[in-house]
Formats: structure tokens, C-alpha cells, sequence
């Protein structure tokens, strides 16, 4: 029998692997060594994102005693433009956007001082359960034995395709390219919303982001695709923001557009199965806005903290993880993606416009937004209120549907 090269392969050095590392040794330090990340690029790489990172991501990272420090821009607030009118709120530092070319080699690097052992190069191909023997993963640089391999390989998953689950229920299409300002730019600290064209069912953004020093804006278009929407070429995206940069003073021929997916958490997918389990994009994120870093940080958090517990109780031999299905279910981090699933159908649903005229009409509802992403305590009576007239709004509108009919 062969024994285990590492106690944990982690497929994915994005956020979401490195911080299941840091999490891991944080907890058990004696896993030195024991656990490896196996990343297909070598850092610093590029990764598609606009780097929007609430505090909430950076106050999960303290609680491991990790500050990445890379340049950024600050975000004070959000501004939303929805058809019916506008709506911002900022109540103060609320995160910073930051380029997932540094940010996520310095965590990398983190955790190599950590003493995890991080493969760079790695392409992995394909993880097989080999019981007894533990999981085999197969890289283009050769076979990795593990006792355990947690997914952490963002939207195109290798490790989610090895449990046998599809790409998933709630996919986006994303495009994005970074400009130089132009005069309609609102100020430079506000992540900006666009959701003003209703034959979208997603936004626009216009978000700051400083390039090699210098101060950029980050522009871009999601969709979300909805059940039984065949689009899947991304080209509507691209053309939605071709026609946006030319509103907007930009020449598009100017700006390479590139074309990418994300992956919306679907609270009935299955996330783990023997000894494979998932986290981070892999599993899903907010399908509403896309938003996937400080998600994928609480992933890894608790992805670091479970495994832990289980390490802790079986040293050796075969480990199997199915239950970190009910570990997640049961956390904050799914009771939140539950949430903004739920939101999925008021946003783009047909009811799109009253929820718009309400988020316009009582900003309070992008103040208490402002606090989620910043991890900031709610003030409890503005949530019950908003939650209240939001309900009050919508039934009052389907009652009186129903009456017409
Ligand atoms: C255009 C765009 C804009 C976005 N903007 C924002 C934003 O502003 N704010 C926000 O919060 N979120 C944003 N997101 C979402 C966010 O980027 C992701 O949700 C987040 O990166 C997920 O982190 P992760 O660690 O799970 O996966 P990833 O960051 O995707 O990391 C996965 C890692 O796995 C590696 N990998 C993949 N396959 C293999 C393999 N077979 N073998 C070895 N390694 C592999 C990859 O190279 C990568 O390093 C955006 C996404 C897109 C596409």
C-alpha cells in the first residue's frame, strides 16, 4: 500500500486554497509539510476579476493574523443606477479593490511561510478515490497521493468534475476591461452599480483600480444565466459593453475585452463525497453580483478549521469528509449565499422593478449592503425596517396583480 505523499492536496492557490491552508495550519501547526497546493500558473498571475474586496475579506484573513499588503484603491461606499433613478450610500472605508495579480501571490507567499509546501506549474488532470490508498491526483508533473483533496480550483473545477457534478444551476457571463477615467465617472472611492437596463438580468460596473501606479477604472458587464437561458458565448456581454464604453466617451476597439464564467452557489449541489470536497468558486458564490473573494476567504476559513477536526481525530488512514455538506450548510457563509439566492429572483425576476424603486427610494437598503461587505455591525432596526417596508412593498404589489386579474 502506498502511503500518502501529504495529508492534504489543496487544487488551487486562488484565495480560496490559500486560505484553506493558512486556516489548516493555523489550527494544526503540526501539518507542516503535510499539506501541499498544487496551482496550475506560476505567481504572480493574471486572474480576471475587478478585485473588490469587502473589509469583510480582510477581517476573515486577520482572525488568521494575515494582512496582505499590495496596492489598491479604497471603497467608501456603492452607488446604484437602476431605471427608476439613482442611490448610493457611504458610510465610510468599506473595503479596496485590489489587483488579483499581486493580491494573491502575497497570500500565496503567506502561506509558504506558513509552511505550506506550494507547487507552482501543476496542472492538475484528474483525482481518483482510491480508497485505502487514499486519493490519486494526477498532474502533468506527476502523480500526488493524498488522504484528502479539497477543490479549490475555481469555475472550470477539476475536483467538481471528479464528483461527477455539472458546471451548475446559476452560471454568469462576465466582461471586463480597465479605461482610463472619463468625466461621468462618480468618485473615485464608490463601486459603482449599474443595473439600469432591465433587459439584463445583471449590472454594469464602473469600479476604481490602480494599475502599475496608475489610477484606472475597471469597467464591465454580468449576466446571470437563469435556468433554461442558452446563451453561452459571452457574446451578449461583450457587445452590452462595447455599447457602454462608446456612451461613455471610450473607444471599445481600444480596450481587449475578454470573456469569462462564475459559478453561483446552489444551496441543493453537493459539495463533498468521500474523500473530495469543495470551496471557494468551485462551489459557488453569490450569484446575484458575482461577488467571490471575501466568499472564498470564508470558504477557506472554514474549510481550514473543518479539516482540522477531522486531521485531529483520524491521524491516519483513509479520511472520508462528506460531512463538511452539513459543516457548510450549517454556517453563516451558506445561510448568506442562501439569502442572496433568494435574491436571485427579486433582482431579475419580474417583480425587478419594484425592488429597484424600493433600493432607490429607501437608500438604507444599500447602507445595510455597505455593512455585509464591510463586515460592519448592522444597526439592527434599519435592517428590520428595510426587510419590512421591502415586504410590505412587494405584497401590497401582488395583491393588487391578483385583484386585477
Ligand atoms: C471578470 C470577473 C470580475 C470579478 N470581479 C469580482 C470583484 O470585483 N469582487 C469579487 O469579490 N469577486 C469578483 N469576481 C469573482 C472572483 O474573482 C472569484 O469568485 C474568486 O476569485 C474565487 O476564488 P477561488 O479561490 O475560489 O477561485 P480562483 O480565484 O478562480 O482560483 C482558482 C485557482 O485554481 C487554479 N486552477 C484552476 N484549475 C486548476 C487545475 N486544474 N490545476 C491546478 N490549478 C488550477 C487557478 O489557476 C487559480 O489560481 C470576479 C470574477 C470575474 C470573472
Amino acid at each position: 500500500m502506498a502511503a500518502p505523499d501529504f495529508d492534504v492536496a489543496i487544487v488551487g492557490a486562488g484565495p480560496a486554497g490559500s486560505t484553506t491552508a493558512l486556516s489548516l495550519l493555523r489550527e494544526l501547526p503540526a501539518l507542516a509539510g503535510r499539506v501541499v497546493v498544487l496551482e496550475r500558473a506560476r505567481f504572480p498571475r493574471e486572474k480576471p476579476c475587478a478585485g473588490a474586496l469587502g473589509a469583510r475579506g480582510d477581517a476573515l484573513l486577520a482572525e488568521l493574523g494575515v494582512r496582505v499588503d499590495v496596492p489598491g484603491a479604497p471603497i467608501d461606499g456603492i452607488a446604484l443606477r437602476a431605471a427608476c433613478g439613482e442611490a448610493s450610500a457611504s458610510p465610510g472605508r468599506v473595503g479596496r479593490v485590489v489587483r488579483r495579480f499581486e493580491f494573491d501571490a502575497a497570500l500565496a507567499r503567506t502561506a509558504v511561510s506558513r509552511g505550506v509546501t506550494l507547487r507552482e506549474g501543476v496542472r492538475v488532470e484528474g483525482v481518483r478515490d482510491e480508497g485505502a490508498e487514499g486519493v490519486l491526483v494526477e498532474t502533468g508533473a506527476g502523480p500526488v497521493r493524498a488522504r484528502v483533496v479539497v477543490g479549490c480550483d475555481g469555475v472550470g473545477s477539476v475536483v467538481r468534475k471528479a464528483l461527477g457534478l455539472g458546471a451548475g444551476r446559476l452560471r454568469a457571463q462576465v466582461v471586463e476591461v480597465d479605461t482610463e477615467p472619463v468625466a461621468g465617472d462618480l468618485a473615485r472611492s464608490m463601486l459603482v452599480f449599474d443595473a439600469s437596463d432591465r433587459s439584463l438580468a445583471g449590472y454594469a460596473w464602473d469600479f476604481p483600480t490602480v494599475v502599475e501606479g496608475r489610477p484606472l477604472v475597471c469597467r464591465g458587464v454580468y449576466r446571470l444565466k437563469v435556468d433554461g437561458d442558452a446563451d453561452d458565448s459571452g457574446e451578449d456581454v461583450a457587445r452590452r459593453l462595447d455599447a457602454r464604453l462608446r456612451g461613455q466617451g471610450l473607444d471599445p476597439a481600444r480596450c481587449k475585452n475578454k470573456r469569462y464564467a462564475e459559478r453561483g452557489f446552489d444551496p441543493a449541489a453537493r459539495v463533498a463525497r468521500g474523500p473530495l470536497m469543495l470551496a471557494g468558486e468551485a462551489a459557488g458564490i453569490d450569484p446575484v453580483t458575482g461577488e467571490g473573494i471575501a466568499q472564498a476567504i470564508e470558504y477557506g476559513v472554514l474549510a481550514g478549521r473543518f479539516l482540522a477536526g477531522r486531521l485531529e481525530r483520524a491521524p491516519a488512514g483513509r479520511l472520508e469528509v462528506e460531512d463538511w455538506q452539513g459543516a457548510l450548510s450549517r454556517s453563516r457563509l451558506a445561510r448568506d449565499l442562501r439569502i442572496r439566492g433568494a435574491f436571485v429572483r427579486l433582482f431579475y425576476g419580474p417583480e425587478r422593478a419594484e425592488v429597484e424603486r424600493l433600493l432607490v427610494e429607501s437608500p438604507d437598503a444599500l447602507l445595510v449592503g455597505c455593512q455585509h461587505f464591510a463586515a460592519q455591525p448592522y444597526d439592527w432596526l434599519t435592517v428590520a425596517e428595510v426587510v419590512a417596508r421591502g415586504a410590505a412593498r412587494l405584497a401590497a404589489v401582488r395583491l393588487a396583480a391578483a385583484l386585477r386579474r
